[in-house]
């Protein structure tokens, strides 16, 4: 199939202009174009009566324009133009927009196709932004019309031109998924599949074609996600670690004991790095199950292995946090730990990256920093990311690639379905800290409405009185963090002087300079401070387990998993919390959303459901996280599809583990087209 390799400007009809216009829209090949689907599809099959149209009905109308067309001005910058249609049952108008060509195309006397949405109004029937079609111009057009997305330059006709040409060439037996695969999940040829994608004629064929390439797209992402997985594991240069008594003495000296959740998950980890293969591990566990700990302790059998250990956050104030931990805990042992973040000055970098390379720092904790170009290490062996969410997969890669194969541990506390973790991750195992430290009091979460806002305050008082610190979370503002942190400011002034003022209180956002926000932090963190109003730069890991009060404004604004990391700043000692939901919202959507939080304490419940309510988001876009993207297919929406995918791809890959068998070498080689480079330099 060389000829849809092509550059699309070989394509007949499309000359340099147009070829420039389909590249705008991602289109460079002639195969982008095949692959290049419909936004929509305009039934056509069935001509409504304009007496008989219903409001916001979509229809197809077959009319006669009866009048000139009709101009207004409603405001500056809107002028209507409404088109007088009529046929034999009535009736009604055509209704545009700012679109002045339209008096001299749609004429009296015209007879046309409509298509578009009905709006019933001042006794008229309207139909609004109608697509139209001469009916003389065009006599075949009355099924299912594909509708594609556009770019100036192109109009609808252009596209359906183009594609037809490109399916015309098509050969029947254009195929690369394995027959086996086609023939256990029954489904239809891809000719058949691109066909009826574009060229429907009935939407039972049209919906066989799109489960077809829902499923191929999701196919070859979770092999080719495999495929890296199996040949790292097969790696021969890997890195062996040996247990060492330290590390039980270390864990036996801890103030508590491990649950057994976390020793399940160390034991697995542990039997990765002394086994002959790379770890390349997943731990996902919910606000609070101990973490921390976990990578600690790994970081310190590396050291004993005479390792360097790195562990990267996505903030600077839990990355000074790590840090005062990781001291407390390992520089008495004799290790030597380091901080590096963006705020380190020049000289003191400079200084850190010599040792780093000379092996004089045995762990080192930071932010995105890490991950500059002229940072080495002398022998790193162990990489860990916490709070993984945060981070895409490039980044990870990036810090991997500073070590010869090191062990890899990421860390994330935002727990998503399995099924979408064998994709997100689909390189990592996973291990699962299923269980809270005992004496745990369930953080128990009020919704208030915010005419209540004063009794909650009240409440918070109580709780300064009784010894405990409370965190304030100032409203989100999506659009920017300068807009947030003057929010934070107001209702700090705001609350200093009038419900805090006999305590101490303090602000924290992500506009404040690096030292003034450690500063914050420790104050919190030593008790000096009873209260912090802060904005979302508290939520992910940060730990002070005598605060007992989460306070969150304009609660509606946050997504659940969100809400539901910031409550698990409390509840982190053994003190009951609370966390109070301060709800500016009266839509049903809102109360549906504080309910959950209120009965649910479970990440991974939560995280589902806010998936559910608001759609994955760009949680899943695929392209953030380095994978090939997803045209038609959608990891949520086709969560059923991908069951059946993985299933699909573990029996095949059981069959022939690196898709070397000549059966499977079309599509081993689509899969590595799709991933590019990344995957060639690992499989071939
Ligand atoms: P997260 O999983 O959210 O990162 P952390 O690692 O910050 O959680 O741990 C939360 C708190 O629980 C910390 O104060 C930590 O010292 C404490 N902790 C961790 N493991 C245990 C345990 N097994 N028993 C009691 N407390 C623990
Ligand atoms: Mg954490």
């Amino acid at each position: 199939m060389e000829y849809l390799k092509k550059d699309i400007q070989y394509l007949k009809g499309v000359g340099p202009k147009k070829a420039q216009y389909l590249r705008n829209l991602g289109i460079v090949t002639i195969e982008d174009l095949l692959y290049f689907f419909p936004r929509e599809y305009e039934d056509r099959r069935e001509i409504k009566n304009i007496a008989r149209l219903n409001n916001e009905d979509k229809a197809t109308l077959k009319v006669i324009v009866c009048e000139k067309v009709v101009e207004k001005s409603i405001r500056k910058g809107l002028k209507v133009y409404k088109v007088p249609i009529k046929d034999h049952t009535g009736r009604g108008y055509a209704v545009f927009y700012n679109t002045p060509f339209i008096k001299k195309i749609l004429k009296k006397d015209a007879q046309l196709y409509l298509y578009g949405k009905v709006k019933k109004a001042f006794g008229e029937t309207q139909i609004l932004h109608p697509s139209y079609e001469f009916i003389e111009e065009d006599t075949k057009k009355s099924g299912i019309l594909s509708v594609y997305p556009l770019t100036q330059g192109l109009i609808n006709k252009d596209m359906v031109k183009f594609i037809d040409h490109v399916l015309e060439t098509l050969h029947i037996d254009y195929e690369y998924l394995p027959k086996e695969t086609i023939k256990r999940n029954r489904l239809c040829g891809l000719y058949e599949a691109l066909l009826n994608i574009h060229r429907p004629n009935s939407v039972k064929k049209l919906k066989i074609a799109k489960f077809r390439l829902v499923f191929e797209e999701l196919f070859i992402l979770q092999i080719g996600l495999w495929l890296i997985k199996n040949k790292l594991h097969q790696n021969k240069e890997f890195i062996l670690f040996h247990k060492d008594k330290k590390v039980d003495d270390f864990i036996h000296s801890l103030p508590y004991t491990l649950t057994d959740a976390q020793n399940k998950v160390l034991e697995e980890m542990i039997e990765d790095m002394t086994s002959r293969k790379i770890m390349n591990r997943l731990v996902q566990g919910d606000v609070g199950s101990g973490k921390t700990i976990i990578a600690f302790i790994s970081l310190y059998l590396s050291v004993l292995n005479g390792y360097q250990g790195v562990l990267m956050v996505p903030t600077e104030i839990l990355a000074q946090q790590h840090f005062v931990s990781a001291q407390e805990l390992l520089v008495p042992l004799g290790l030597n730990i380091e901080l590096l973040v963006g705020s380190v000055s020049k000289k003191r970098k400079e200084e850190i990256r010599r040792k780093l390379e000379d092996g004089e720092i045995d762990i080192i904790i930071g932010t995105h920093a890490l991950i500059e170009e002229n940072i080495s290490f002398k022998n790193l062996g162990l990489v860990i990311t916490d709070e993984q969410h945060r981070f895409g997969v490039r980044q990870r890669k990036i810090l991997s690639s500073k070590g010869i194969n090191p062990h890899v541990l990421v860390m994330t506390a935002t727990p998503i379905p399995r099924t979408l973790g064998l994709i997100l991750y689909g390189d990592l195992d996973i291990s699962i800290i299923d269980a809270l430290p005992p004496g745990r009091k369930k953080v128990k979460t009020y919704c208030v409405q915010e005419e209540r806002r004063n009794d909650v305050y009240e409440f918070a008082k109580k709780e300064i009185l009784a010894g405990r610190q409370v965190y304030i979370v100032a409203p989100l503002v999506e659009e920017s963090e300068n807009i947030e942190a003057k929010s934070a400011t107001q209702l700090y002034e705001e609350l200093k002087n009038t419900y805090f003022q006999e305590f101490s209180i303090g602000l924290l956002h992500g506009k404040m300079k690096p030292y003034e926000k450690d500063e914050m932090m420790i104050a919190f963190k030593k008790g000096d401070l009873k209260v912090l109003v802060a904005t979302t730069v508290i939520e992910v890991g940060v730990n002070v387990p005598n605060a007992s009060v989460m306070i969150i404004e304009n609660s509606e604004r946050f997504g659940l998993a969100q809400l539901h990391q910031l409550r698990g700043r409390v509840g982190r000692g053994e003190y009951q919390s609370y966390c109070a939901l301060i709800n500016y919202s009266k839509s049903k959507l809102s109360k549906e959303r504080m309910d959950i939080m209120q009965k649910s304490n479970n990440g991974f419940m939560i995280s589902q459901k806010d998936l559910e309510l608001r759609g994955p988001g760009e949680f899943f876009g695929t392209r953030q996280h380095g994978l090939p993207e997803l045209k038609i297919a959608n990891l949520f929406k086709h969560m059923e599809i991908l069951k059946q995918v993985q299933q699909e791809a573990s029996f095949l890959l059981k069959e022939d583990p690196s898709l070397s068998l000549s059966k499977n070498i079309d599509f081993k080689n689509k899969v590595i087209e799709k991933f590019g480079d990344h995957i060639k330099k690992i499989c071939l």
